[in-house]
């Protein structure tokens, strides 16, 4: 049997896809796809002073990038189109009309002044958070104050206006969500929402509503921003006589220092929070996604690494959990660390080369890079950092990382010119990894001095660095010229 599970991810395009949002769309995705159900995308952009150009196309290409596939979109039109609401305008109209018959809804004419002269009085008279409520409406210009010829004389006069929800003053509105249970809200700490907007366009929660019902939405998978909007739109949907979809409010991506994770939070504690960002600095899309998975959510055993086919068939919204989920960055590198290593060599190398446009990279010898990719692999958490880890083996250091240099000592020129001369004499097809290891541990016995007092200066000349790869595969690789090369340089830069 066909599933009638229908879920959206509803983004509205006023900036880059954060982190946030496509935890959401990931959610709703595996959702549809454990049910047998269909993922729609709804581009929410009734709002057109925050609207952003190229926000959809970012949204769009992000959702790519992960693997999460739209059954339903702007760009891939089904049955209930269209998905953007900026052209559904008329369905808005009508069903405003209907809440207007239906007495659920009213028509408003304040202007700003006459509501900024009611909140201020009431503030004055001691309400902190004034409301245009069941008590404040009874004195303001609306449709339930003025008389019917007058409200029809300053519609006809192409007056201003916007159409207000008319809600209950003492009613607790109920609830049912799939994470938290139970959720009650008093009725009393709600606005008159607007519901159209003197533009003539519909706020979020009149067009949420109309088109979750018109798009026959099973189940609203969403942030737990939204919580305190959903009993607005249970108003709405008892108005109009629908069935409410399932809810399922998600808990919050906190920062590691606490708090919610806020754009700025998130800048200062260097954590990207646009997918974009995590795009261009060559995260693996697996990676983000597995971590994301985790972030509010866990199979209920100890296993950590799956893929996005097989965490749609663990995902269950009762193993969501209610409280915040704190961002580690650290696991998303681990999380990177592991797709990456599980990547060929040659895969690296292709996806290196698509990253750089270092010539001298694109001329090398292709097993050479696989090989070189092969021994830095282990040792990064990003592809990017191949470049910095691994830059030693496309090409010569022509400066000396200044913390590594802290461990060139006077003895180091001494010591280098001896394993030199130790390693000059060795073939050039026997310059392998194991000999020269055997030649370092020789020099070290004979002038008998520690290893690390040799090793260091030595992967300091070849190098450049104080850490990386092991450094006799390194020189292995690098071949006898380039090493002697290396280490003359070296002694003359450093001082022998
Ligand atoms: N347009 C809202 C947003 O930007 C949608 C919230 C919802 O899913 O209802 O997140």
């Amino acid at each position: 049997m066909k599933s009638s599970v229908r879920v959206r991810f509803a983004p509205s395009p006023t900036g880059y896809l954060h982190i946030g949002g496509l935890r959401t769309a990931l959610y709703n995705y595996l959702f549809a796809r454990n049910q047998g159900g269909v993922f729609v995308l709804r581009i929410e952009d009734t709002d057109q002073n925050r609207y952003v150009e190229g926000a959809e196309e970012d949204i769009i290409r992000s959702l790519e990038w992960c693997g999460i596939e739209i059954d339903e979109g702007p760009q891939k039109p089904g049955s209930f189109g269209p998905y953007r609401q900026s052209e559904r305008g008329e369905l808005y109209k009508k069903y405003t009309a209907e809440l207007i018959e239906k007495g659920a809804a009213y028509y408003a004419f304040d202007t700003t002044e006459e509501l900024d002269e009611m909140r201020e009085r009431l503030q004055k008279s001691g309400n902190p958070s004034p409301k245009y409520d069941a008590i404040t409406r009874q004195s303001m210009k609306n449709s339930l104050t003025l008389s019917q010829d007058e409200v029809t004389r300053r519609l006809e006069a192409g007056e201003e206006y916007v159409v207000r929800l008319k809600v209950p003053r003492r009613e607790t509105i109920r609830f049912e969500d799939l994470i938290r249970g139970h959720v009650a809200f008093e009725s009393k700490g709600l606005d008159d929402q607007v519901l159209l907007k003197s533009d003539g366009m519909p706020t979020y929660h009149l067009a949420n509503v109309v088109d979750d019902h018109h798009m026959q939405i099973s189940h609203v998978i969403r942030g737990e921003e939204w919580l305190s909007s959903t009993p607005k739109h249970v108003l709405l949907y008892q108005a109009f006589g629908w069935d409410i979809p399932q809810m399922a409010h998600l808990p919050l991506i906190m920062s590691p220092s606490g708090g919610k994770l806020s754009k700025r939070k998130a800048e200062s504690e260097g954590i990207p929070i646009n997918t974009r960002d995590y795009m261009e600095n060559h995260y693996e899309p697996k990676a983000l996604i597995n971590f994301l998975a985790y972030l509010g959510w866990s199979p209920g055993d100890d296993s950590e690494i799956h893929s996005l086919q097989k965490l749609a068939t663990l995902f269950t919204l009762d193993r969501v959990s209610k409280g915040g989920a704190v961002f580690n960055h650290k696991k998303l590198l681990w999380y990177n660390e592991h797709y990456l290593r599980e990547q060929s060599d040659a895969l690296l190398a292709d996806r290196l080369k698509s990253i750089t446009k270092d010539d001298h990279l694109h001329k090398l010898d292709k097993d050479f890079l696989e090989n070189a990719i092969g021994l830095v692999k282990e040792r990064i958490s990003k592809l990017d950092e191949i470049l910095s880890v691994g830059g030693f083996f496309f090409r010569d250091p022509d400066n000396y990382d200044e913390q590594a240099l802290k461990k060139w000592t006077d003895q180091s020129a001494g010591l280098v010119t001896i394993y030199m001369d130790e390693i000059s004499g060795i073939h050039e097809n026997e310059f392998k990894a194991a000999r020269l290891k055997t030649a370092l541990e020789h020099t070290v016995e004979a002038e008998g001095i520690g290893f690390g007092k040799l090793m260091m200066p030595v992967r300091i000349a070849v190098t450049g660095l104080g850490f990386g790869p092991d450094l006799f595969s390194s020189m292995e690789l690098l071949g006898k010229e380039t090493v002697l090369r290396r280490m003359r340089y070296a002694l003359e830069k450093l001082g022998s």
